[in-house]
């Protein structure tokens, strides 16, 4: 069983649970006008670095590793009599919580954010501070090394089911990461491993991260050797324009050149537009990015005090973006509302609506 259970409104990185001095929620806007573009990016010596030579060499490494394990499971794997469902193994798990309206799976395999941290960032607040809320990133305990999280990320996705996937995880994939950020160089060539195999396998991923430096590197363009990867991995970028809370992410406008980018290449893409601090800077995002992004999941700074008034006006103000993206409204979110998604338009999905790019 998984130790760690996220019960907040989080995206793969995100997670908030407070309020803080200098956000303002109350500051939301009451114009239906397109509002002003969002934070200039910071300058470019802050720019958080990509993955080096040695982290492709780690990843050739992991991908073997992982290419080998999965020879292993399709060579020889016991049908269990029962197979019982997945709740919580090491490496993939059900979430908990809120964070089940993101994904019904998800594999935590690092802990940790090198920082300096968001401001409003759940892992570096309340209890679980003590055993998420650090700076270093490293392996969670329960893994003796890189190579052996690998081995049971794949023994969990075949798991005795006879040497085929199990089927729930085909159905619904599985989402990268709740405790880390898996653009980071430290965790990117693990979790590139996973992908370049459990693409293979048809299993979708989801990978939601606040960092960009990674679409450079030598380690995504093997990933996109890879013909399946563009039909199972979907890329997601936190936005929240808010550039002031989050000083060791890549700039938001970094992120919406990337989503771009991404869109570009031919993936399907998301925006995590949470947690929602001002109204005025989510709206715009939304607007800017509404010709390139497939799905908006849009959720609440948790304890703000945003006035009922003015999320109607931002919801009614999503609703009449011209180019009708695909938008979920998360649950919290929905209950301030009063209404029903479906009550904004067909565009507005529920938490079941799949992002990837294939039936
Ligand atoms: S990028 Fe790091 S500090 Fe910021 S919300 Fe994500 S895990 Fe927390």
């Amino acid at each position: 069983m998984s130790k760690y259970k996220e019960t907040v409104n989080t995206g793969a990185s995100e997670v908030s649970t407070v309020n803080t001095p200098s956000a303002s929620p109350k500051d939301s806007p009451s114009s239906s006008a397109r509002p002003a573009a969002i934070t200039a990016p910071a300058d470019a010596d802050s720019t958080p670095k990509g993955p080096s030579i040695w982290d492709k060499a780690k990843y050739l490494v992991l991908r073997a590793v992982a290419a080998a394990a999965v020879a292993a499971h399709k060579a020889f794997d016991p049908v269990k009599k029962k197979l019982k469902t997945i709740k919580g193994g090491k490496a993939i798990y059900r979430p908990g919580g809120k964070a089940k309206e993101y994904a019904l799976f998800a594999t935590n395999i690092f802990k940790g954010c090198p920082g300096p941290h968001c401001l409003y960032c759940y892992l570096f607040k309340g209890k679980m501070a003590k055993t998420l809320g650090t700076c270093l990133v490293s392996l969670k305990a329960c893994f003796k090394s890189e190579r052996s999280a690998v081995t049971a990320f794949f023994n969990e996705l075949f798991g005795g089911n006879g040497g085929t996937v199990r089927p729930e995880l085909l159905e619904h994939g599985i989402f990268f990461t709740f405790i880390s950020d898996p653009g980071l160089p430290q965790t990117f060539p693990l979790f590139a491993a996973l992908i370049a195999e459990a693409v293979k396998l048809h299993v979708p991923i989801q990978f939601l991260t606040k960092r960009t430096a990674w679409l450079d590197s030598e380690i995504f363009q093997d990933l996109l050797t890879i013909p399946e990867v563009k039909d199972y991995l979907v890329i997601g970028l936190t936005l929240t324009g808010r550039d002031d809370m989050e000083p060791g992410a890549s700039p938001n406008s970094e992120r919406i050149l990337a989503l771009r980018r991404i869109h570009d290449l031919g993936f399907r893409c998301f925006a995590s537009v949470e947690p929602v601090i001002l109204t005025s800077k989510s709206l715009a995002i939304v607007q800017e990015c509404a010709g390139f992004v497939d799905l908006f999941r849009v959720g609440l700074l948790a304890g703000g005090e945003f006035k009922i008034a003015d999320l109607r006006k931002f919801a009614d103000d999503l609703a009449a973006i011209p180019e009708k993206p695909r938008i979920y409204l998360k649950d919290g979110l929905v209950k301030r509302l009063k209404r029903t998604r479906e009550s904004y338009g067909s565009n507005f999905v529920d938490a079941d609506y799949r992002p990837w790019n294939h039936d």
